[in-house]
This record gives structure tokens, sequence and C-alpha cells, in this order.
């Protein structure tokens, strides 16, 4: 065991999850990386219809190379340093805990042709992290444009209007949730999820990401 662990770690040496420099030791981040990457600040403001939002960082420079790798070139394995890093942040902003953790799903199709939904392995990694069973509470109902090709706020809106659906109403009625995704750039897609889990009765929504585009912190 203790060989096998050695030559996978000859073969694979653990890598910065940002800049993908090999590591000397078992963290996620290299120490440039630690110093330099754009740290998301906690915000307690809330927005349209989520009552707290958090990011680790914002999508700039390494961190937009990295989810760029992650989302579109199979490097999955990254989503368990995401996963840790954003549980951590999750815990110091709601040290009390929430009751249910969910995530913004892809459509049907681009799940098919990517061959994975890439937050709801986010969901999992941070629902290990936090003791927390992930639950499918929202299906996407329609495969709508990407919101990465819409610059204008009101159009973004508009193109994620009625997108998704939930799965289980029934569990939702006084419930603080937690609800994930990988990127969060204007809150449009973030604030109609949110809006489909207070209208079957949860009495919170809170949101949490790998990274946040610059301007959702001013
Ligand atoms: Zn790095």
């Amino acid at each position: 065991m203790i060989v096998f662990k050695w030559l996978a770690r000859l073969l694979f040496p653990p890598r910065c999850v940002l800049c993908d420099r090999v590591l000397e030791d078992q963290t996620d981040l290299c120490k440039t990386c630690r110093l330099h990457a754009p740290e998301c600040p906690i915000s307690a403001a809330k927005r349209n219809f989520l009552d707290s939002w958090l990011a680790l960082w914002y999508y700039e420079d390494e961190v937009r190379k990295s989810l760029v790798l992650y989302k579109f070139c199979h490097r999955r394995s990254k989503v368990q340093s995401y996963g840790k890093l954003l549980a951590m942040k999750i815990q110091e902003q709601h040290p009390e805990g929430l009751d249910l953790l969910t995530w913004v799903p892809v459509s049907a199709i681009r799940k098919l042709f990517r061959g994975y939904d890439q937050v709801e392995l986010l969901a999992n990694v941070v629902g290990r992290e936090l003791g927390m069973e992930p639950r499918r509470l929202l299906k996407k109902i329609r495969h709508n444009p990407p919101q990465s090709g819409i610059v204008e706020e009101a159009v973004r809106r508009a193109n994620v209007l009625g997108v998704y659906r939930v799965t289980e109403p029934q569990q939702l009625p006084g419930k603080r949730v937690l609800l994930l995704d990988d990127v969060i750039t204007t809150g449009a897609t973030a604030a109609e999820a949110a809006r489909m889990l207070l209208t079957a009765g949860a009495k919170q929504v809170h949101f949490a990401a790998v990274a946040a585009a610059r301007r959702m912190g001013k």
C-alpha cells in the first residue's frame, strides 16, 4: 500500500488547483496562489433572492484558467480542492449550519455532452466535508442559451426565467437552503434558482460558488 501511494505520488504529484504547479506538501494551493489569488471577501449583503452569497475567488487570471480546465477539459480532480476550500469558507460564514444542500443543475443535454454535471460533483465534495447529503431539489427543464454570451442584465434575467423546476417541494417548507454553483457572474441564474426554492416554501437561500465576477463584489 505504501509503495502504491509512493508510486501514485511520483506519477501524479499533487498540483496547485489554480496554477497547476507541483506542490511540496498536501495542501491545495501553492504559496504564490495562497498569497496572490484574487480572494473574494465574505459579503453579508443580500442580493435579489439570496439571503447571503460567498465565493472563494474572483473569476480572473489563474482562477478562470483553472475553472475552464475543470469545466471543459475533463480535469475533474480539481473538484476535490474546490470543494474542500469552499466548505471551509461556508463553515466560517455559517457556523450555525444550514438545513439542506443543493446545487444549480445543468440541463440534461449539457450533462450528456460534457459527461458530468460539474456543480453536482462540487456539491458531493462540499456535502462530504460539511456532513450534509446533497439533494437534487432543482431540475433544469429548458436548455437555454449560455449566460456567458449575454451581457445585458435584463436579458440575462429573461434568459433564465422559468428554466428550473423544484423536484422535491415537500422538502422545502421552513428550511434554510445552501445553494451551490461553480461561478456567479451577475447573480441572475442564482436568483432564479433561489426564487423557485423560496416559492416552494424555503425560509432562506444562502449561496456559495467557487468564483464570482468582480462586479458581484460592488
Ligand atoms: Zn498555484
